[in-house]
């Protein structure tokens, strides 16, 4: 139990990479957050049933007053909050030629912009608190994928923004990492089972070198990780979960 009397937010814990996220903090002993736009009640009742604590909160990450109350409900809720996970977080692939400029900023919004305001908004109540932990999901497409300009630029405004968090607060008991999934089963990787009778899905599998598509519990591993006592002299990191996949 690493995480005991500790409390989190995790963002987009409705379901895939973000309920596994929240079932492992809760199995460490936090008090969680489930934060989403979607209804997160079956991630708390699967903590509850598990013995865990958890409270679901709906919240767009792109509204920023919205940030506010889910923080302030963290904090009026549980006393207190450690541990802020921004990993709500959208694609809309397509080549750039082609791409609509809705669906850049659509993108831009949810996964840079919204993880900007979670991050801020929970900076400024753990550098009152001396403590905290921030968590950012990235995406190994950050170094750059076919058609992904867009998700692409977020996730690397994720990186950048990370960095110069963990810097701008490493003194005040903060440390802020991003973590970068390769490719881990969810609705939004799972997608491309529907593409040419699944032979999208077995030419991903030939690329990753362990073979097969990562679950949301290898990343909530290492949230659980990041977020534990044993990492605080771990800050401004980007780390890989992607079985072999980004170099
Ligand atoms: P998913 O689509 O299965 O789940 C995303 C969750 O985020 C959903 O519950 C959705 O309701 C919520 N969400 C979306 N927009 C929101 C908003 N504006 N406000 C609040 N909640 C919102 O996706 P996933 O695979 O679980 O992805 C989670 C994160 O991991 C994303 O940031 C994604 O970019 C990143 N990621 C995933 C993979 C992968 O292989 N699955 C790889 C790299 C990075």
């Amino acid at each position: 139990m690493r995480l005991e009397n500790k409390v989190a937010i995790v963002t987009g814990a409705g379901r895939g990479l973000g309920r596994g996220i929240a079932l492992r903090l809760a199995a460490e002993g936090a008090k969680v957050v489930a934060a989403d736009m979607e209804p997160a009640a079956e991630t708390v009742s699967l903590i509850e049933a598990a013995g865990g604590t958890a409270s679901a909160f709906k919240v767009n990450v792109t509204n920023q007053e919205e940030i506010k109350s889910m923080v302030r409900f963290a904090i009026d809720t549980y006393g207190t909050l450690d541990i802020m996970v921004n990993n709500a977080g959208i694609n809309r692939d397509g080549m750039l030629h082609k791409m609509p400029v809705e669906n850049w900023n659509l993108v831009i919004d949810v996964d840079l912009t919204g993880t900007f305001y979670g991050t801020q908004e929970a900076i400024k109540y753990m550098r009152e608190k001396g403590y905290g932990r921030v968590i950012n999901i990235s995406s190994g497409s950050w170094l750059g994928n076919i058609g992904q300009a867009n998700y692409a630029a977020a996730k690397a405004g994720v990186v950048g923004l990370t960095k110069t968090a963990a810097r701008e607060n490493a003194r005040k008991g903060i440390t802020c990492n991003a973590i970068c999934p390769g490719f881990i089963e969810t609705d939004m990787t799972l997608k491309l089972k529907e593409v040419n009778d699944g032979a999208a899905w077995d030419s991903m599998m030939k690329r990753i070198p362990a073979g097969y598509a990562g679950k949301p519990s290898d990343v909530g591993n290492m949230v659980a990780f990041l977020a534990s006592d044993e990492a605080s002299y771990i800050t401004s990191e980007v780390i890989n979960v992607g079985g072999g996949m980004i170099v």
